[in-house]
């Protein structure tokens, strides 16, 4: 995929506020320090265009770049804070809710994880929340390059049995050091919005 443009063009925290141009949407969702940000700038081989990580207290906010003004990469806020408050956590829920249920271009969401460790709790309830609203889901492990080849397959394993994964669903192994699976997660996120 040839990016040629990549800019942040909404900022949302309801629906209301939501693009209206219809144009097919791709989630990025993971714990906070999961590789997000690295996997952004590499596949839009940008240095710099998503924000940095989000820290507990910041405005939690919905954030749709628009890519190739054909579609939208949007960066959903991270979860897995260890210090957010109960109330925090409640607002996070319901806009992820009002997101997931609202949305009528979402067309899947990216969840990262870390390929290095079994997914944590929130990993977990973060898939099946979203196999619960039916998003199809593509699971991006991060930081491969970080394992022994040898030990490559047993992680894999390890991530699918701890998440259930649904085979439906697609499974990209990841680096933003090497590049390593570009391609693949291009090909998986232009399998969901058809182009
Ligand atoms: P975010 O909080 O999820 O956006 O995570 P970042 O993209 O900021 O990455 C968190 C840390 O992990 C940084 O120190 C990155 O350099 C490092 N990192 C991210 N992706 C990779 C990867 O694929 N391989 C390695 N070795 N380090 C990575």
């Amino acid at each position: 995929m040839k990016v040629i443009s990549a800019d942040l063009e909404v900022v949302a925290v309801k629906p209301e506020q939501f693009p209206k141009d219809r144009r097919p949407e791709i989630a990025l969702s993971g714990r906070s320090n999961v590789g997000k940000s690295s996997f952004v700038n590499t596949m839009l081989a940008r240095k710099a265009l998503a924000r940095t990580s989000q820290r507990p207290g910041k405005t939690q906010t919905l954030n749709f770049y628009s890519i190739n003004e054909a579609f939208y990469f949007v960066d959903v806020p991270g979860y897995g804070y260890a210090k957010v408050s109960k109330t925090e956590r409640a607002k996070w829920g319901e806009m992820m809710e009002n997101y997931f249920s609202n949305s009528e271009c979402l067309k899947g969401v990216v969840q990262l994880v870390d390929a290095r460790h079994a997914p944590s709790v929130d990993d977990v309830q973060m898939y099946h929340f979203l196999k619960h609203f039916e998003v199809p889901v593509i699971i991006v492990a991060t930081k491969v390059d970080k394992l022994k080849k040898t030990h490559v397959p047993k992680h894999v394993k390890l991530v699918k049995q701890t998440l259930d994964f649904d085979d439906q669903d697609q499974f990209v192994l990841f680096s933003s050091m090497t590049g390593q699976g570009k391609d693949d997660a291009w090909g998986a996120v232009r399998q969901l919005i058809q182009i």
